[in-house]
């Protein structure tokens, strides 16, 4: 029976080249998204004309009651998952001084609320399994700040503090926590941002790639990085 993996916020960019990546890799993928679902029709059907699966399953991170309804079969008895990458997350940047309430809360929640919402539900069957994977998609801006990312900085940087944690306490079931930052990845989320002035200071010259980002998930969700947990690790063209 193949693996199964879950990534959240897979409708397109990096999360979409996660689950093509783990699809590729011969995983069953479970494909969260909250409104696109054109979008995260389009990666299914990608992943099946490759020969892999993958079902959809729309939910709201930050909503605890609906994605605990979801996740449901996967976080009762033993039908665990083998692999989970909390992927989902938002942008709102604004100087300090004019940041909304409603801009942290929806930063901070998607990313923090929706690490727990999605997370802890589906721990105790991967602890009586005694094997899993779960991966976690914080950035550069978490662990260095970013101008205009108060929001953002703080809610990777927490999302970090719980990848730490969390891998001591499970690293003697077997099951991995790591994080990965990115530096600048060309997605959507950078749609706003001066792309030629942004380049300009990444030592490599280029944004990252989407499917870059996806082959280093993928080997964090392999056999092969058994041994690595509790670790962040940078993908970011040397900017960092
Ligand atoms: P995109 O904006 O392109 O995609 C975000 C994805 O998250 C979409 O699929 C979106 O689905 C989903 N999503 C957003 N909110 C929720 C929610 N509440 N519940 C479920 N799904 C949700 O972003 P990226 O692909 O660029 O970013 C992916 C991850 O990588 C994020 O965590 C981001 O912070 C991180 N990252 C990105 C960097 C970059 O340079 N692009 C750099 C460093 C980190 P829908 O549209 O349906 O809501």
């Amino acid at each position: 029976m193949s693996a199964v993996a879950l990534v959240t916020g897979a409708s397109r960019g990096i999360g979409a080249a996660i689950a093509e990546e783990l699809a590729a890799r011969g995983n069953a993928i479970l494909l969260n998204y909250r409104a696109d679902e054109a979008g995260a029709r389009a990666v299914k059907a990608r992943i099946e004309a490759g020969g892999g699966t993958a079902t959809l399953l729309p939910f709201d991170v930050t909503d605890a009651a609906t994605t605990a309804a979801a996740l449901a079969p996967w976080s009762e008895g033993d039908h665990a998952l083998d692999v989970v990458v909390n992927n989902a997350g938002v942008a709102r940047d604004a100087a300090f001084p004019a940041m909304t309430l409603p801009e942290w809360e929806l930063v901070t929640r998607t990313t923090l609320d929706g690490f727990f919402n999605v997370t802890r539900p589906l721990i105790m069957p991967l602890v009586r399994r005694r094997r899993g994977r779960i991966i976690n998609i914080a950035s550069l801006s978490g662990l260095v700040g970013n101008r205009g990312q108060v929001n953002y900085s703080a809610a990777k940087a927490g999302l970090i503090g719980a990848t730490r944690s969390l891998a001591q306490e499970l690293a003697k079931r077997n099951i991995t926590v790591n994080a990965v930052a990115p530096g600048l990845i060309d997605t959507e989320m950078l749609k706003d941002l001066p792309l030629d002035e942004v380049t300009r200071r990444i030592p490599m010259r280029r944004l990252g790639r989407a499917a870059e980002v996806a082959k280093l998930v993928a080997f964090l969700a392999s056999d092969d990085a058994a041994y690595i947990t509790g670790q962040v690790i940078g993908i970011n063209g040397g900017l960092a």
